[in-house]
């Protein structure tokens, strides 16, 4: 028997090899959404950051937190020797890890894109993987709400360019270690007299982190959460303030959002703003995108003075679940500019070496290599779809003129094949 591939896992394949039934882009389309991706967060003024796949344990236990389901249930960790590594679950707290060890703080803030993949050990399902793949954005060292609006308008951007329209943004705001610890209380007030309606998994938060039963999809949690106290109503007026101003620079920039008091993204680390975009075609994996802002993180990974911040983290997979379901192709061009037909040895060396210089001045160029007959090297052609068709035979190299078939328009065009590769890159594409 021969391997597979882990399951949650997936090959990517280029247009042509792949099977058009499967869910999974093919590789084409794949770096079409990268290229619209890295365009936007180009001219959002976002410079790339790669981080190892691997981290320290340490790094992803402290930075995600203990108590969330990432760290406790899903990592990928192993040990050797004396370190522990993880296969990271998320690029935030590596960004985070990296920009307080090369002291990038030092020139004013930095805004920071990464595209790559991550991993989660989590029960496979449409939109759901072990090894997935995000990009997302962060800006870190900027208070001010314009940085929160920046990474909200940006993530808004990526999607727009994509052709998107069918999401939603819904935002809520967390407050900060001023208004949390009476919020919490309050919460806990609140569910303690109804704990046993409350599920295993809300029960165990109850005491740690009362704050993730908010984001419980359970319709009796959700229907006692309805009359629980709101987060909104004991935000210190800082935090108040920043948020209204993200909302009113929302409103300015005719970015629509929906304020949910329920969001609430899970971990610790999170103040103030916290945003997801969802979409509702996706099916249960309905987030697209998720973000906030991440002012107590860099302390939290031993900073000594805390690195206001804020980013987004998308997936890769219910992206291109999304464009599946508005009917969009990313379109790539990936047909061949010509194909040389040979016919016998000697024009097929010719051919080789004329491809040759053709491919390295960027031409697109494809060439029989299963020594097939002109009739079968024509159909290789058409299946290509190939632009223009030249054949190539003993009598056109002895006349020193080759006929360049236009494929979709049928015209014909003479060049001569001392100056072939000059004359070919002349002619329009
Ligand atoms: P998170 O880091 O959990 O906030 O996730 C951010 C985004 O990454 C989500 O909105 C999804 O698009 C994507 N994502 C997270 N986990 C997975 C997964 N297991 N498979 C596919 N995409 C995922």
């Amino acid at each position: 028997m021969t391997y597979q591939n882990i399951k949650g896992t997936f090959d990517v394949l280029p247009d042509a090899a792949r099977d058009h039934s499967s869910p999974v882009p093919s590789s084409d389309e794949w770096i079409a959404a990268e290229a619209k991706i890295r365009a936007v967060m180009t001219a959002y003024r976002f410079g790339e950051i790669r981080t190892p796949i691997i981290e320290p344990t340490e790094l992803i236990a402290r930075g995600v937190g203990e108590l969330t389901d990432i760290v406790s249930k899903e990592m990928f960790a192993f040990t050797r020797g004396d370190t522990n590594y993880v296969m990271r679950p998320e690029v935030t707290a590596p960004v985070v890890r990296a920009y307080l060890q090369h002291n990038l703080g030092q020139g004013g803030p930095q805004k920071l894109y990464y595209i790559g993949p991550c991993f989660r050990a989590e029960r496979p399902q449409k939109g759901r993987y072990r090894q997935f793949h995000q990009f997302g954005a962060e800006v870190l060292g900027a208070v001010s709400p314009s940085a929160d609006v920046e990474i909200i308008s940006l993530m808004i951007s990526v999607y727009s360019a994509m052709g998107l329209s069918d999401f939603r943004l819904r935002i809520n705001s967390l407050g900060d270690e001023s208004s949390r610890p009476a919020y919490k209380a309050a919460l806990q007030d609140y569910l303690r007299p109804h704990y046993e309606k409350l599920s295993e998994t809300s029960r165990s938060r109850l005491e740690a982190n009362p704050l993730r039963i908010l984001d419980t999809k359970d319709p009796g949690e959700k229907a006692l959460l309805e009359n629980a106290p709101r987060i909104s109503e004991f935000l210190g007026d800082e935090s108040k303030r920043h948020f209204d101003d993200v909302r009113q620079m929302l409103d300015d920039l005719g970015i629509a959002f929906v304020e949910d008091p329920f969001l609430v993204r899970g971990l610790d680390y999170y103040t103030r703003t916290a945003f997801e975009l969802e979409s509702d075609k996706v099916g249960a994996q309905s987030a697209l995108a998720g973000g906030g802002r991440y002012d107590l993180l860099a302390t939290e990974l031993g900073a000594k003075d805390s690195v206001p911040a804020v980013g987004f983290a998308a997936g890769f997979e219910r992206l291109f679940l999304a464009l599946a379901e508005e009917q969009i192709s990313l379109s790539v061009r990936k047909l061949p500019d010509l194909f040389f037909v040979a016919r016998g040895e000697r024009a097929h060396n010719w051919v080789v070496a004329h491809a040759r210089q053709l491919r390295d001045r960027g031409v697109a160029v494809d060439l029989d290599l299963l020594e097939r007959s002109v009739k079968a090297q024509m159909r290789e052609a058409n299946r290509q779809a190939a632009r223009f068709v030249a054949v190539v035979g003993e009598d056109e190299l002895l006349s020193g003129e080759l006929v360049f078939r236009n494929m979709s328009t049928g015209e014909e065009l003479q060049l001569s094949t001392d100056h072939v590769v000059e004359e070919f890159c002349s002619m329009a594409l």
